[in-house]
This record gives C-alpha cells, structure tokens and sequence, in this order.
C-alpha cells in the first residue's frame, strides 16, 4: 500500500499532523508504537490550546488558576490568573482522544514499531514489527519523540540539548490535600541544580516531578530529596521518566520529509512546555505538507513559519534559564521578581497564548531595575 503521508508517531505531534492531512483529502497512515502508551508528562496545558484545538471539558480534569512558586530558602509567592488557568489533562486520556479524532476524520492508524526507513526514488519504505509487510510513502512526517528513529534514518541534525525528567503519581492523601486545586512550581538545587520541580494536581492523583540535564546528577536522588522534602511517606503508585529536548535541531525540514514536536527539539526552555508546541507544530507541518503536494511548495516554509513565530519565546526562555537557574542564589532572585504584579501579568498572558506581550514603557523599566536590584542583593 502507497500513502502520500506517513506520520510516525501518534502522540500529540503526530495526531494532529494527521487529522489536518486527512481533513484536507490527502492518504495518510499514522503509525504508533503502542496505542496504550502512557508518556510520561505532567499534562500541564495553557488555555489557548484548549481553545484553538476545542479540547472538550471532560478531558481537561482541573482547570487552576492558582499557583505558588517556591524559592530554595523556602519563600513561596503565590499568585492569581485573572484571565485563564492551566489546564491538567492525563496523556492516556488525551493522546488517544486527539489520535481517535483523526482516526474518524480517515486517517489509517496501525499499532506497529517503525523498525526502519529507507529512502527509495522519490519515497520511502518504511519496515515495521510484527510481520506487517513494508509499506511505501511518498512524505514522511517523524512524529516520534526526542529519540527519533525518523530523525537518525533520515540523517536530520542531531538533538542536542536534553533534559531527563522524572515523574511519580501519589494517590492524594492528607499532607497532598493542600494541593488539589494548586499547581506549585519549586525552585531549589536539592530538588534540581538546573532545571525545577513541580506539583500537579489531577482528578484522582498528584503527579510530583523535577528534571535535570541529561547524564549530569541523579535524578532518582533528586526525586527523592524532593518527596522528602514535601514529608509525603506514601509510595507512589507510577514512576515516570522520559528526555525532554529543549532545543531545536538545527534544521527540521527536508525536501520530502519533516520532524514535529519533541522530534525536532520543540519543547520551551526554562518550563519545557511541550505539548503546545507539539501540537502547533503538527498543524504547520500538516499545512505545509498539503501545500507542497497540492501546490508544489517547499516544505521549508513550515520550518520558517514556526521560527518566525516562535522563535523569540525560545530566546526569551533561554536567557531566562542560562541567568537564573545556575545556583541557588540566582534562584532566590527569581523567585524574588516573581512576586511582582506586572511580571506576573507579562508571564500568564505570554503563556496562556503564547504571544510576546509588550509592556508599556515604565513597566519594563521596572522590571529591569528590579532585575538589577535582586540580582545584586541574592534575594
Ligand atoms: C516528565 C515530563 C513531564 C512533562 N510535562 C509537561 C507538561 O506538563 N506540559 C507540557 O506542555 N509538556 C510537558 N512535557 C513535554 C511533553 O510531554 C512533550 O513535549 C510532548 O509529549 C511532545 O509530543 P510529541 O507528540 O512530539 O511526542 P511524544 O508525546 O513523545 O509522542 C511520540 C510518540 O511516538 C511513538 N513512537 C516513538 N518511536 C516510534 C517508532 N519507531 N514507531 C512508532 N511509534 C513510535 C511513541 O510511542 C509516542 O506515542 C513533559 C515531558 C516529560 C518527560
């Protein structure tokens, strides 16, 4: 069988990737390893995707507008979203909700591992498990997370920065209580000397989780510290961990084919936002995949597009990250400016929408000399 699209991968990337080709009329297979798959993430999702993808209410369990920010000497600062929340979805639920719409929009879904990808002519030929014959593309979009088997085969630059992060789901208990309608962000070097710790409350359960750079501390360890530090003595009934690439690769387009999402290394520093971009990505990329076999446009444009639109946020991100995680005395200047109002507005609404929002004149300038201020003093 000849498709003019395989998706390979069917997470959030991936599933919208391929309901935006089959809406639009064009053959596509989308290929997941596992149909039960349970990735590990925290489900933390802002409002605007919840919009622009008409996520229905029952998938989104806890829709929280309070948050608490933790410094490592323990100051918290709490906060209020006047104009949304964050989201918490459970990705069992959510991949197979966005994989199913795409499945009754046409899409052929067939539950294999893509073994290998072979170049041939002007297509490919994928090879899968499970004695499925080889099937023949003339696209390819590489849907398939920061280990991209798509990526490797098809010789796109490498991922390169990557975060390993843990999570663990509590069933909710008395010390845990406080929590259910708050998501808590820590910052502190004994739960992660480089990246944060977070408290995500669900309907049934609470996912607890920290990161850190790939093969620099043990994260197990710094779960560990975490946990203890929370005084929870319950177990928890899951344990999680995957990589989370922070950094896009270089390039993500080729003539025939693409990556998206985690694939191409689309996840935000700083917070590793991923599924937004994921899912954005997809959209673009199925775009863009309709316009080159309709219209003979280069596949390149999904890549400038996204680029074009995102890539201040990276940068923006970054900075953030590479001044202000590095010890725990730039952390506690963090937290510190977290506490204003105005740089509370700027970072929800960026956010929720995720669209740089420009501030008056005064406001920057306060924010900057409060940068200044807590930098200097630590705190
Ligand atoms: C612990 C943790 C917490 C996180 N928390 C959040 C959060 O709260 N909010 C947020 O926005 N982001 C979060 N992220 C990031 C987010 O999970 C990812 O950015 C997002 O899942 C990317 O979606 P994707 O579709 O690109 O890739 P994935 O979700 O990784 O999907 C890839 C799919 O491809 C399949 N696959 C892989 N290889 C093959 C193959 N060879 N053949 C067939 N199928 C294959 C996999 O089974 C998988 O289903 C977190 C990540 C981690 C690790």
């Amino acid at each position: 069988m000849r498709y003019d699209v395989a998706v390979i991968g069917g997470g959030p990337s991936g599933a919208v990737a391929a309901a935006e080709l089959t809406k639009a009329g064009i053959s596509t297979v989308l290929i997941e390893r596992n149909l039960e798959n349970v990735k590990p993430c925290g489900g933390a999702i802002p409002l605007g995707l919840i919009e622009e993808f008409s996520i229905p209410d029952p998938l989104v369990e806890k829709k929280l507008s309070k948050m608490s920010v933790r410094s490592p000497g323990g100051r918290m600062i709490s906060m209020e979203m006047p104009n949304g929340y964050v989201g918490m979805v459970r990705r069992e639920r959510f991949d197979s909700y966005l994989r199913d719409k795409a499945e009754r929009l046409g899409t052929t879904v067939i539950e294999a591992l893509v073994k290998n990808i072979r170049q041939n002519g002007n297509g490919y030929t994928l090879h899968l498990s499970k004695d499925i014959p080889p099937l023949e593309a003339n696209h390819i979009i590489g849907a398939d997370g920061a280990n991209s088997r798509t990526a490797n085969d098809l010789g796109f630059p490498p991922n390169e920065l990557q975060v390993i992060a843990m999570q663990q789901r509590f069933q909710y208990c008395e010390r845990l209580k406080p929590y259910e309608e708050l998501v808590e962000i820590w910052f502190d070097g004994d739960v992660s000397p480089d990246f944060y710790g977070w408290i995500f409350p669900k309907t049934d359960h609470i996912a607890i989780g920290t990161g850190t750079e790939f093969r620099k501390h043990n994260l197990r360890h710094l779960q560990q510290r975490f946990v203890e530090k929370l005084g929870i003595r319950e177990k928890p009934y899951l344990d999680e961990a995957a990589k989370i690439p922070m950094k896009p690769r270089k390039s993500f387009t080729q003539e025939n084919a693409i990556l998206v999402g985690d694939a191409a290394g689309l996840v935000t520093p700083a917070n590793g936002e991923g599924i937004f971009f994921a899912m954005r990505s997809g959209k673009l990329g199925g775009q863009a995949m309709i316009e080159k076999i309709r219209d003979r446009k280069p596949l390149k444009t999904y890549e400038n597009t996204f680029r074009k639109l995102y890539a201040p946020i990276f940068f923006g991100l970054q900075a953030l990250q590479s001044v202000y995680y590095r010890n725990d005395r730039l952390r506690e200047s963090f937290v510190a400016i977290c506490e204003d109002t105005d740089v509370q507005r700027i970072t929800f609404d960026s956010y929720l929408y995720k669209k740089m929002v420009p501030a008056p004149w005064s406001v920057q300038m306060k924010i900057f000399l409060k940068n200044i201020y807590h930098l200097a003093k630590g705190s």
